[in-house]
């Protein structure tokens, strides 16, 4: 039994705006609202991240995720959604138990910013090509 904040969600302990639940899955608001309808889709089991969770729960929650976004879009007037999610604190998790951020997006300046920047000088790009593709087998 963990004690993360979506496990107690899961059992019932703390309250949420519940949108959609399944034998796996479970689909309801972000508290943060980072921007309007903002959603937040977990397995009820356990797993630490994306990267720890089993590929059949991983494609039960992206599933579910997916539908999501598609009803942001057609019924909430989203213009944009922005899907992702964190692995490890270096990453931005902040809670420890798997969950994909579904963010419908209004404008720019409408509460959520990704910033990607360019800085590919330098890289050996064939190296680091080798790297990850050597080991991907
Ligand atoms: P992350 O930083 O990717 O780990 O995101 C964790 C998210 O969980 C944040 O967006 C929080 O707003 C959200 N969150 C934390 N506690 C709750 C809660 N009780 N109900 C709904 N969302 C929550």
């Amino acid at each position: 039994m963990h004690d993360d904040v979506f496990c107690k969600i899961v059992r019932g302990e703390i309250p949420c705006y519940k949108l959609f639940e399944d034998e796996y899955v479970l689909a309801f608001l972000d508290i943060s609202q980072v921007t309007k309808g903002h959603v937040l889709v977990i397995p009820k089991d356990h797993y630490d991240n994306f990267l720890a969770t089993p590929q059949k729960v991983m494609h039960k929650v992206m599933d579910i995720a997916q539908r999501i976004g598609q009803v942001l879009i057609q019924m909430m007037g989203a213009k944009g959604v922005n899907i992702l999610t964190n692995n490890f604190e270096a990453a931005g998790q902040t809670v420890m138990h798997f969950h994909v951020h579904v963010i419908p997006r209004y404008k720019e300046s409408d509460g959520f910013r990704l910033e990607m920047h360019d800085n590919h000088e330098g890289l050996n790009l064939p190296a680091i090509q080798e790297m990850i593709k050597s080991n991907l087998e």
